[in-house]
C-alpha cells in the first residue's frame, strides 16, 4: 500500500474542507485535502445562496455570484416582495466558488488528492492518526498528527470512529438548473404552503440573466414526500411564479441532504475536529450552511495548525475552535430552530398570515431574520415596540431564546 505522511489530513473538499486546508497550510503545516470525486464540486448538492458581505469578506470573486436585491415570498394565495436598494444576497456559481476555495488552499501549500475515497480511519489508542482511502483499484494510507472531518452530511470520520450516528432529522432537496425565457435576475422566490412542500419550501434562485435554479426542500422525518417528484410536478403544472419563467429547458439536476438536528454534535476530540455539515453547522431557518462552513473551516484550520505546531493535539488544545463557533452562532441557531418549528407545522391559511407579518419588516429586518443574524437590540425593538401584535409575537419567540 502506498503511504504518505502529512501533519494534517482533511477529509472532503467542500467549502469547509478547502477553507480549513487554506487556513492550516497558511500557518505552515503540511496538509492533505482528500476528495472522493474526480474533481472538486463535480456533483453540486446545494442551491448556493449566501450573502454579499460574507462573500466579500471571504475574498470570493464577484464573477462567482449573481446579486439579489428583491426577496419574494409566496403561498398558494398570497405573495409579498421586500425590495432593497442594494443587493445583499447572492446566488453562487457553486462549482466556480468551491473550485476557487480549493485553489486558494493549493496556492497556500495544500496537496489536493481527488478520486480519493476515505474508507477507513487509522487509530492509535482510539485516536485518529490517519486514514485509508480507495484510489481507483488500490488503497493509499495517509498518516497524520490529526484529522479534520469535512465530509459533509456523510460525516465519514466521526461515524467510522463510532462517535456519532447518522443524522436523524434532516432536509432533502432536489433542484434543476434551467435556462428560462423570462428571468428577473435580481429577484428570488421562496414558495411556501402544502402544495409546494408540506415541510419546507420551494425556491427559484436566479444564477444569471437567463438561468435559474428551481428546487424543493422537504423536512425529514416530518414529511415522506419525495422532493424530486414534487419538483417535477410543480414544474409540469407551472405553479405560481414558475409560470412567469416562460419556456424552460433543464440543464442540470442537483440533489442533496442537509442535517437539521440542531447543534447536537460535539465537534472536538483528541486529534479530531468536525466542521460544516459534519458538525451540523447550518442556519435551520432556510438550511444554509456555506458561510458557516467557510468561516469555521478557517477557524478549525488555524486551531489545528497551532495545535500541531505546539505538539499538543488533545481535545483540550482544540477546544478554542468549539468555543469560537458556539459563541458566534449557538444562540442564533437555537432562536432560528424555534421559528423553524413554528413554520414546519403551518397550514396554508396560517402561512397567509405569516406572510402578512413578514411584509411588515424592512429589508434589513427581513434579512437579519432569514439569516438568523438577530441583533439583540433589533429583536427587543420589534418584540416590544412594533405596532402590529403579530410581529411582536413573532419576535418574542426569538427574544425568549436569546
Ligand atoms: C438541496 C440543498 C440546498 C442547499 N442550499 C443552500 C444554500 O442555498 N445556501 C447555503 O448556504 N447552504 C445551502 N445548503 C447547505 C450547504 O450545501 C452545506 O451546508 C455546505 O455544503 C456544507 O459544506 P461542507 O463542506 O461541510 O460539506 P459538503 O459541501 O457536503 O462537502 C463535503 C465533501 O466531502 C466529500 N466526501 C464525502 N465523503 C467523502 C469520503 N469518504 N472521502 C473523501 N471525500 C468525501 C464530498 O464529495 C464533498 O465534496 C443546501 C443543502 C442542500 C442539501
Amino acid at each position: 500500500m502506498n503511504e504518505y505522511d502529512f501533519d494534517l489530513v482533511i477529509v472532503g473538499a467542500g467549502p469547509a474542507g478547502s477553507s480549513a486546508a487554506f487556513a492550516a497550510s497558511s500557518e505552515g503545516v503540511s496538509v492533505a485535502l482528500l476528495e472522493k470525486e474526480e474533481a472538486v464540486a463535480e456533483t453540486v448538492r446545494t442551491s448556493g445562496v449566501t450573502w454579499i458581505e460574507d462573500a466579500k469578506e471571504f475574498g470570493i470573486p464577484e464573477a462567482c455570484y449573481n446579486p439579489i436585491s428583491n426577496y419574494s415570498f409566496c403561498s398558494p394565495t398570497k405573495s409579498v416582495t421586500i425590495s432593497d436598494e442594494k443587493p445583499k444576497a447572492v446566488v453562487l456559481d457553486v462549482r466556480k466558488t468551491y473550485r476557487h476555495l480549493a485553489e486558494e488552499a493549493q496556492n497556500s501549500g495544500t496537496k489536493l488528492f481527488v478520486n480519493t475515497n476515505v474508507i477507513e480511519i487509522v487509530t492509535d489508542n482510539n485516536k485518529p492518526v490517519g486514514v485509508i482511502a480507495k484510489v481507483s483499484e488500490s488503497q493509499v494510507k495517509f498518516n497524520a498528527k490529526m484529522v479534520i472531518d469535512c465530509s459533509g452530511f456523510q460525516s465519514v470520520v466521526v461515524k467510522s470512529l463510532g462517535l456519532a450516528e447518522q443524522w436523524g432529522r434532516f432536509g432533502a432537496g432536489a433542484e434543476y438548473e434551467v435556462k428560462a425565457e423570462n428571468v428577473q435576475s435580481d429577484t428570488w422566490w421562496l414558495m411556501v404552503g402544502q402544495e409546494y412542500s408540506p415541510a419546507g419550501y420551494a425556491w427559484i434562485f436566479p444564477v444569471s440573466k437567463d438561468t435559474v435554479r428551481i428546487g424543493v426542500g422537504v423536512g425529514k422525518p416530518e414529511s415522506d414526500v419525495d422532493p424530486t417528484e414534487r419538483l417535477d410536478k410543480l414544474i409540469e403544472e407551472k405553479k405560481g411564479p414558475i409560470k412567469d419563467l416562460g419556456d424552460i429547458t433543464k440543464i442540470e439536476f442537483h440533489y442533496g441532504l442537509i442535517p437539521n438536528d440542531g447543534l447536537s454534535r460535539k465537534t472536538v476530540y483528541d486529534n479530531l475536529i468536525l466542521v460544516g455539515d459534519s458538525a451540523g453547522q447550518a442556519n435551520p431557518l432556510v438550511l444554509e450552511g456555506i458561510r458557516y462552513a467557510i468561516r469555521f473551516g478557517r477557524v478549525a484550520g488555524r486551531t489545528a495548525a497551532n495545535a500541531i505546531k505546539s505538539g499538543d493535539t488533545t481535545q483540550k488544545s482544540l477546544e478554542p475552535y468549539e468555543k469560537n463557533w458556539k459563541k458566534a452562532i449557538e444562540s442564533k441557531i437555537n432562536s432560528a430552530s424555534k421559528i423553524q418549528n413554528r413554520w414546519i407545522g403551518l397550514t396554508d391559511e396560517e402561512w397567509e398570515k405569516e406572510l402578512e407579518v413578514i411584509s411588515e419588516l424592512s429589508a434589513d429586518e427581513f434579512l437579519d431574520f432569514i439569516r438568523a443574524d438577530f441583533s439583540v437590540s433589533s429583536i427587543v425593538r420589534l418584540a416590544t415596540h412594533h405596532p402590529k401584535l403579530a410581529v411582536r409575537q413573532l419576535f418574542n419567540i426569538v427574544k425568549g431564546s436569546q
